[in-house]
């Protein structure tokens, strides 16, 4: 999303680059509207999806939005879960240069709609909504960050009034979080040229507060563990260390919803940097659109679970990484595993070093507690992801 920077980047993009489809702005950056009019055709084929306009663009093109769910509002047995559906939402695309973040939102739906048991799952408890193309007037104009009226719709939030397509996504946003079903995580996916990194952009608690820096972390850390070694950790960028920044959706997230809603901007890495550079490792979208999936379902399983392990821990010094679970140096502890009823699937000892207890040693089960048990003082408490 190139936050800290306003640079022209026009320039780098008309550079001679025609090789490669997804650097020709004159094809809809490799992906254009009529691209995303064939996929919607097929995914609307599938009883699980559903496609509504959720507005129009400047130029009148509509900004689909693909709801993806088994059928029917609330959901049978769901293991030790309420029994109401919870909502994921995604927009993408709001630079159309950055066409991979289309990709990992069109791999996000590919996995969703895929015959792997745990996407059942999902479809059966959750409800994702993904805006894969939120700038299409763009996407079909070559521009490479702004709508039909050269404005940067992701930084419009606090003008009055906004562009077409903020003000679309803002009333989706709100009769969302005004019915039955709220979301509850939000991600903005985008591509970084700079880094040729697969990031998040952590929001330091000065913009928004300690506890939310804390889920963000854990949310992040849980993605991670989808995607081992793909993803930087939570402190790769610097974000809101001075403020919340409320031009962005997360700031309208922030100051609206404020803990609630888990909004976070997601970057991928973009084949092409500032520096002209090809990011040759680009790509992987089905591992990152998998490990945003099964990551906010891991955070919002977290959520539904925090009051239960409230009452009896405190904020845990275990911390979520993209290999395992790290434990903190200096403890003499016990480790364990349990399923929500309790019952013990494995334990182990922890060093005076701390050290990783990685996902391969631990058991597999839809809903898993790992409690760090130390000689003394209380129990510290954490859900693992969905493995
Ligand atoms: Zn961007």
């Amino acid at each position: 999303m190139l936050k800290w920077m306003g640079l022209a980047i026009a320039l780098v993009f008309a550079s001679a680059h025609a090789d490669a489809g997804v650097k020709d702005s004159t094809n809809g950056w490799g992906y254009g509207y009529d691209s995303l009019l064939h996929d919607l055709g097929v995914w609307r084929q599938d009883s699980n999806v559903r496609i509504d306009s959720v507005g129009a663009s400047v130029q009148g093109r509509a900004l689909w939005m693909v709801s993806i769910t088994a059928p029917g509002d609330s959901v049978g047995r769901s293991g030790d879960l309420p029994e109401r559906k919870h909502r994921v939402f995604m927009h993408a695309r709001t630079h159309p240069a950055e066409v991979q973040a289309l990709w990992v939102a069109r791999e996000s739906i590919r996995f969703l709609l895929s015959d792997d048991a745990k996407a059942k799952e999902l479809r059966r408890d959750y409800i994702f909504n993904v805006i894969p193309m939120y700038n299409p007037d763009g996407v079909e104009l070559g521009k490479a960050r702004q709508n039909a009226h050269d404005v940067d719709l992701e930084s419009n939030w606090d003008e009055n009034p906004m562009e077409p397509e903020p003000t679309a996504l803002k009333k989706t946003f709100m009769a969302f979080m005004a019915g039955p079903t709220p979301i509850e995580v939000a991600l903005n996916l985008h591509a970084d040229s700079y880094n040729c990194a697969r990031f998040f952009f952590f929001h330091y608690a000065a913009g928004t507060s300690a506890h939310y820096a804390d889920l963000e972390k854990a949310y992040i850390g849980g993605v991670q563990a989808h995607y081992p070694g793909g993803l930087k950790d939570w402190d790769f960028v610097e974000s809101w260390a001075t403020g919340t920044v409320t031009h962005y959706p997360e700031g309208f997230w922030w100051v609206n919803h404020g803990d609630k809603v888990l909004a976070l901007t997601y970057e991928d890495k973009n084949t092409l940097t500032q520096a002209g550079a090809d990011c040759l490792d680009a790509g992987g979208y089905d591992s990152t659109g998998t490990a945003l999936d099964l990551g906010s379902v891991d955070y919002i399983k977290s959520r539904i679970l925090a009051p239960i392990l409230a009452r009896t821990s405190p904020v845990t010094r275990m911390l979520l990484q993209g290999e395992g679970v790290r434990f903190p140096p200096g403890l003499s502890a016990h480790w364990e595993i349990r399923d929500p009823r309790g019952r013990r699937l494995a334990e182990g000892a922890i060093g005076r070093d701390g050290g990783l207890l990685a996902w391969n040693q631990m058991p597999t089960a839809p809903v898993r507690i790992l409690s760090m048990l130390p000689e003394s003082g209380p129990a510290e408490r954490l859900i693992l992801p969905f493995r």
